[in-house]
């Protein structure tokens, strides 16, 4: 039996001689594991990079690829301008006086309204109640569709202004096409009053040469914006809130009539008046619209009283009993 121990045990010392070379074997196993994790690491890592930048490059080529299709069709306003696109501004825009806000001396700030896909009925109302000043820059392909309501809009103290022919990147255009997008509109809205001398460029989108073909229309401004109402939130390019001489954007959209609500109670809560930034602009004595109270806010729109894009021209009121 000890001879036997003793053989199992020498047995065994020769077994863990053997067992060593294949020890040895296992070790490159485990470190090649690790390589091989710290391989899979690595490769979560580049891949993650790879998708980000290809993500990068998309988003930032879709734009152009987004104004090529843009420019000979007319978009919603949905994506249109926005106070982000102010970050970073750009002031100049070769002989034209760029506008983002107006000097604090009165305590008034001023309303304005761009697009004009879906002109409101309701909107149109608090304006002759309140007699509300408000500037829209339309564009002309949206104004086509509802030439009538535009005229009670200008005949309720509303001013129009100059968001070109449909909505393009001004600066991806030529010359020419910058020209006929910005004095095509001009031309139309004579019949509205005054020829537009203000341009609002879609997508706050405009350099030095956008400036001069605007002049060489007949342009003294190129107006941008300072603060924006949107989803019922007010944000204001300072992060602060609203103050004197800000200019408001809101869009032609549905349910405008309760963001526009929402807005002049903000506006009466800090004790500021509504002027006309037309007059403004111009240096004439500011008739300022003051609202004593808040305004009640109304049940939301149904969105069959808002006047559809798609409708025909046939006017407010056949347009508005349409889907
Ligand atoms: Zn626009």
């Amino acid at each position: 039996m000890l001879l036997n121990a003793k053989y199992l045990e020498e047995e065994d010392a020769d077994n863990m001689i053997d067992v060593k070379p294949s020890f040895r074997k296992f070790v490159p196993v485990k470190l090649s594991l690790k390589y091989f994790l710290l391989g899979i690491i690595l490769l979560v890592i580049v891949v993650g990079l790879s998708l980000k930048i290809l993500y990068f490059t998309h988003y930032t080529s879709a734009v152009p690829n987004k104004l090529a299709s843009s420019t000979n069709m007319a978009l919603n306003s949905k994506g249109s301008e926005s106070l982000d696109q102010l970050s970073p501004a750009i002031t100049s825009a070769g002989p034209i006086k760029v506008v983002y806000g107006l000097p604090e001396n009165q305590p008034v700030v001023y309303i304005t309204i761009d697009d004009g896909w879906y002109p409101s009925q309701e909107v149109l109302k608090l304006m002759q109640q309140y007699h509300l000043p408000i500037t829209t820059y339309l564009i002309e392909q949206a104004a086509q569709k509802h030439p009538d309501y535009w005229h009670e809009f200008v005949n309720a103290g509303g001013n129009i202004e100059d968001h070109n022919f449909n909505h393009p990147f001004l600066t991806h255009l030529s010359l020419a096409d910058q020209k006929n997008q910005i004095y095509q509109p001009i031309d139309y809205f004579r019949q509205y009053g005054p020829p537009p001398d203000e341009l609002r460029p879609p997508y706050g989108d405009y350099n030095s040469e956008v400036g001069q073909v605007a002049q060489a229309s007949g342009i003294k401004y190129i107006v941008m914006w300072d603060a924006e109402m949107k989803d019922s939130t007010l944000s204001t390019r300072s992060g602060q809130g609203l103050k004197s001489g800000d200019i408001i954007l809101l869009h032609w959209e549905p349910g405008l009539d309760q963001e526009l609500i929402k807005l002049l109670n903000i506006i009466q809560k800090q004790n500021l008046g509504i002027a006309d930034l037309t007059q403004a602009l111009n240096g004439e004595p500011l008739i300022i619209c003051w609202l004593k109270a808040p305004i009640p806010v109304s049940k939301p729109t149904p969105t069959k009283t808002t006047i559809s894009r798609t409708t025909g021209t046939s006017g407010v009121k056949s347009t508005s009993r349409s889907k």
